[in-house]
């Protein structure tokens, strides 16, 4: 691979993690459930245990891949396209993978403890702060960075499975930086956080 190809492969990936705080922001949390992406995300914000179906996420990919290797291939050939194309792609997945599991896999170091404490905050601090998940420098670029708290406070209902311990409290290891509130889940605490949801509010 020359280096110009190995460029626009890394150039992809960047755009994806520029894509994935543009589309967080502007299009998710900004549409207030006026758009497919928003309402889709905003019901996972209602459940952090819902993610939206895969096939809707694979055909907008396909979409956009498409156009974009059209675009690329029209402004600077085929094989830089494509190489730009798969460094988005690859990039792209990373993200699917790594938001899911920052939801369902505890931290194994400092970078992943960082990387759920960012989002976490995000969830269930400031849900229009921290929009970048696999690159939280695009906050501190658009001032969107909250610090997260020292303990950040998580509704029980919504917690990561992983924070639990065999006794149903917050493992030893993790009690530092999580507590937790409230108990079991019921059909007006649903509604009332579907509307948190799409206020942008922090479900309490
Ligand atoms: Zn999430
Ligand atoms: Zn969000």
């Amino acid at each position: 691979m020359s280096w110009g190809l190995l460029l626009s492969f890394g150039l992809g990936g960047v755009g994806w993690t520029f894509a994935e705080y543009s589309i967080h922001n502007w299009v998710m949390h900004g549409g207030g459930g006026r758009n497919e992406f928003s309402r889709q995300h905003l019901d996972h914000h209602a459940d952090p245990n819902f993610f939206s179906p895969i096939w809707g996420k694979y055909l907008t990919e396909a979409l956009v891949v498409s156009a974009m290797l059209g675009l690329g291939t029209w402004l600077a050939g085929f094989a830089p396209a494509l190489s730009f194309a798969a460094g988005f792609v690859v990039v792209y997945h990373s993200y699917e993978a790594l938001h899911q599991r920052l939801h369902t896999h505890p931290p194994k170091g400092p970078v992943g403890r960082f990387l759920r404490r960012h989002h976490m905050t995000h969830h269930f601090v400031a849900p229009t702060k921290n929009h970048g998940v696999t690159f939280p420098l695009w906050d501190l670029a658009f001032g969107s960075y909250r610090k997260a708290p020292e303990r950040i406070v998580i509704p029980a209902r919504h917690a990561p499975r992983w924070l639990f311990g065999p006794a149903g409290g917050v493992r030893p290891e993790f009690a530092g930086d999580y507590g937790l509130r409230g108990g079991a889940v019921t059909a007006a605490q649903q509604a009332a956080d579907r509307q948190a949801a799409y206020s942008n509010l922090a479900v309490v």
